[in-house]
């Protein structure tokens, strides 16, 4: 800024000595010019001396004003980047969030008609990379992401906002599904195989895209938007490009109706556990029970977890819920003709150090023994021992309980599970049932998913199981477990009074 103000300077003391030689040397001509004129006698040739004296003198002045002008914006062209470069993240040279922020507000500021599209990128998972292959893994993702970012917008101005969001400024962009192009794009070169810490991977992100004016009148109306569809997008299962839309501000009021509401359900026992039968090899004897949980608003009705579990999973709501659930769970155990019941837990909720001590103490309460209890974990948890997840399951193992793995080829580490961590249950995604018998593909991945866990003497539990051509294909397979529509749907169970008052004072 100082050096801004000097640079400025420099100019002005230039301009105003220029108009002081000017002045002094048109006043010395056309003094002298009459002087000499009365000298000689020739006037005319006087004259013409005086301007031609004054045009050089004008001449030399303005080619040095050129070159000096020229000279400052080289100087100040070369202080913006080493200003800029001393605001740039040292692993991946975005710039470092402060001064991406104020630099697009800045570059606004002068411009009543900016146009301006905005993305929010955030990279998938890149806690799993960095539990999986240390954190250089997750470096080298983030360096990928922001090459590949570099490459198909060489123009844009890209700032790291957090530890794996970056936010990427991209003018002379017509439209938004343009924009979107662009960020497919993206997604499309991180999907590339590659090698990370001598291993394969595929990377993938999820992008938020907003366009100012169309969306935003300010910068942070952009950024806030774009954040909101990035939001919607990891919620609808990451790895995509989502745009902004006025829906989506409806969705944020509804979240924040979530998060205020669910506190108090949770509190005054507005929650309640619909039960899914799990049957054996013969497909006729229920073996356990899963607990799914529901909401029962006084005012909208049944809400259904995948409207409130991804929001309770972003505070300590959801080790609440997970707390209710399993002392329900524990109590409703009794009425169950079943040798087992299973629960599902977040693995956010297995982030918390002290998630298997209070898991001990419910179970202790309840007198509910562990070998009877049967917890779904998704892929998304890190397998690596000595991780507050593993050492959390770890503990449970030594409570009796089993561990399954849920969702089991949805994510994009299965087959790294089967060899990280020892469980109990593999559950096949319903997305692999659902395609059954015809999906060839889906048929062969099922069969060898059922192959391999024979041969590590774990139980294969089908989900999604819905026609009685589904159920026969996987009892050939050499399943152990189904569940589905087909063989029973999820249903409440008749709370007893003594349930009701347990969990009444519990809350
Ligand atoms: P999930 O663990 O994969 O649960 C199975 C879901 O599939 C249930 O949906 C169930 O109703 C549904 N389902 C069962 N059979 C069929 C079928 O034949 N066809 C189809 N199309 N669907 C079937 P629900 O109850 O809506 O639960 C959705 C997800 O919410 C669950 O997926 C689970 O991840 C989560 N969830 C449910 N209860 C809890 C809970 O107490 N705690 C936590 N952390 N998550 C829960
Ligand atoms: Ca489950
Ligand atoms: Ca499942």
């Amino acid at each position: 800024m100082r050096q801004t103000m000097s640079l400025t300077r420099v100019m002005r003391t230039y301009c105003a000595v220029a108009v002081g030689v000017l002045l002094l040397t048109a006043g010395a001509l056309l003094l002298g010019g009459p002087m000499s004129a009365r000298l000689d006698g020739d006037a005319s040739i006087a004259a013409v001396t005086a301007g031609l004296g004054v045009a050089g003198t004008l001449l030399l002045l303005v080619l040095g004003y050129r070159s000096l002008r020229r000279q400052i914006g080289e100087m100040q062209a070369e202080r913006d980047t080493m200003l800029a470069n001393a605001h740039r993240d040292a692993l991946t040279g975005a710039f470092t969030r402060s001064y991406f922020l104020s630099r697009l507000r800045e570059d606004v500021k002068h411009e009543p008609d900016w146009s301006m599209g905005y993305m929010q990128i955030d990279m998938d998972h890149l806690k799993v990379l960095n539990d999986s292959g240390g954190h250089s893994a997750g470096d080298a993702a983030l360096v990928h992401l922001i090459g590949a970012v570099g490459r198909i917008l060489p123009g844009a101005m890209v700032g790291r906002l957090g530890g794996d969001e970056f936010g990427i400024a991209v003018r002379g962009i017509e439209s938004k599904p343009a924009l979107r192009r662009l960020g497919d794009q993206i997604l499309r070169e991180l999907g590339e195989p590659l090698q990370i810490s001598g291993r394969p991977v595929r990377l993938s992100a999820t992008i938020g895209i907003a366009m100012a004016p169309f969306d935003a009148q300010d910068v942070d109306q952009l950024i806030s938007k774009a954040d909101l569809a990035l939001y919607k997008g990891k919620r609808s299962g990451r790895h995509t490009t989502v745009a902004f839309e006025d829906d989506m501000l409806v969705d944020e009021r509804h979240r924040r109706f979530i998060e205020r509401d669910l506190r108090a359900a949770i509190l005054l026992n507005e929650l309640d556990l619909h039960y899914q039968p799990i049957f054996g090899r013969d497909g006729r004897t229920i073996r356990s029970y899963e607990a799914l949980v529901r909401w029962q608003h006084s005012v909208r009705g049944t809400i259904m977890p995948s409207d409130f579990i991804p929001i309770a999973e972003e505070s300590d709501l959801i080790d609440k819920l997970g707390d209710w659930v399993l002392r329900r769970a524990c109590l409703d155990f009794a009425s169950l003709s079943a040798p087992s019941v299973s629960i599902n837990v977040s693995a956010v909720q297995l982030r918390r150090p002290d998630f298997a001590e209070r898991f001990g103490k419910i179970l202790a309460e309840a007198g509910m023994d562990g070998s009877r209890l049967v917890v779904e974990v998704t892929e998304t948890v890190p397998m690596q021992a000595g991780t507050i997840e593993q050492t959390n399951l770890f503990a449970l193992g030594a409570f009796g309980v089993r561990i399954a793995v849920d969702d089991f080829g949805a994510g994009y580490a299965s087959l790294e599970y089967l060899r990280g961590f020892k469980f109990d249950i593999i559950k096949i995604d319903r997305s692999y049932v659902s395609n059954l018998p015809a999906g060839r593909a889906d048929a062969l991945i099922v069969s060898a998913i059922c192959k391999i866990a024979r041969s590590l003497s774990l139980e294969v539990v089908a989900e999604g199981i819905e026609t009685e051509e589904q159920l026969r294909f996987l009892q050939s397979c050499g399943c152990t477990g189904f569940q589905g529509y087909l063989l029973g749907r999820p249903a409440p169970l008749r709370v007893g009074a003594s349930v009701a008052r347990a969990l009444a004072s519990a809350a």
